[in-house]
């Protein structure tokens, strides 16, 4: 059980119920899709699992620790982000140093990082934007920089939010292969979409929310049958 949500709820000060009473757990290697429309409560839940936000009640745990009580660096070792909005986390001059960033940060020893970095930027499609300045890229692409920069992190855990929105259909498929690449080295991956296809083709198990419930949950065959 790598991620543990036990009767979670999330008020936000204006009274608003992001999330009430939501259950789920997820084991290692699974691959789960977080679907419902929008306000349903999956950003809010993605921010409990990286430990940016404080449960009103109800716990969440990563790997048996209780992510409320772990300091955000020492989660950001077992649990990657991918932001909806890519501007949300890029900051270096080149996109080679972004995604070099992550590992040189959590200290690891130069071979691993620039081992990482560069099958970072390849099985993103990035190779040849190495040095370009993340502003010089598309939406798409600055999008694939900030999971080029989680995957160099290699966290046993990915979440990702919305990754395949602003992605042309090359970019949609690569995704959708890096996805199963990531699953056959025993990632652990949770991606918030809305994408039908993507879940189709790269997800085992959805979890259907709304109005910050979960309404559904289990094998994508079956959400796929309209079960
Ligand atoms: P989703 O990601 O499924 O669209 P969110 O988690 O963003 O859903 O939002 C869930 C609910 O919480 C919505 O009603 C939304 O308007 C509300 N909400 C989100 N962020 C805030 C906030 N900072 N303050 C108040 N309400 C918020
Ligand atoms: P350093 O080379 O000191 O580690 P940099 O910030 O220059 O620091 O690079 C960060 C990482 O990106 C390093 O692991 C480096 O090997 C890798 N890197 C730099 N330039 C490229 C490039 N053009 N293609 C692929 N990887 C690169």
């Amino acid at each position: 059980m790598v991620l543990r949500v036990d009767s979670l709820s999330h008020r936000y000060p204006n009274g608003t119920t992001a999330l009430a009473d939501v259950s789920l757990t997820v084991r290692a290697g699974e691959r789960v899709a977080v679907v419902g429309p929008n306000g349903a409560g999956k950003s809010t839940l993605a921010r409990h699992l990286i430990g940016i936000a404080r449960p009103t009640s109800g716990t969440v745990t990563v790997d048996g620790r209780d992510a409320a009580g772990l300091e955000i660096a020492e989660l950001a070792r077992s649990v990657g982000f991918v932001f909806q909005n890519p501007d949300d986390q890029l900051h270096a001059a080149t996109v080679a140093k972004e995604v070099g960033f992550g590992p040189r940060n959590l200290g690891f020893p130069a071979d691993r990082r620039t081992a990482l970095t560069q099958w970072a930027l390849q099985v993103t499609g990035l190779t040849g934007e190495a040095n370009s300045h993340p502003r010089h890229l598309s939406f798409g692409e600055r999008k694939r920089v900030a999971f080029a920069s989680v995957l160099a992190m290699d966290t046993p855990i990915i979440v990702l939010d919305e990754p395949t929105t602003g992605q042309d259909h090359r970019s949609v498929v690569l995704l959708e292969e890096l996805v199963t690449d990531l699953h056959e080295r025993g990632k652990t991956i949770l991606a918030i979409t809305h994408d039908t296809d993507f879940c189709a083709e790269s997800f085992d198990r959805v979890v259907v929310l709304s109005e910050g419930r979960v309404r559904w949950d289990g094998p994508v065959e079956r959400w796929l049958e309209g079960d």
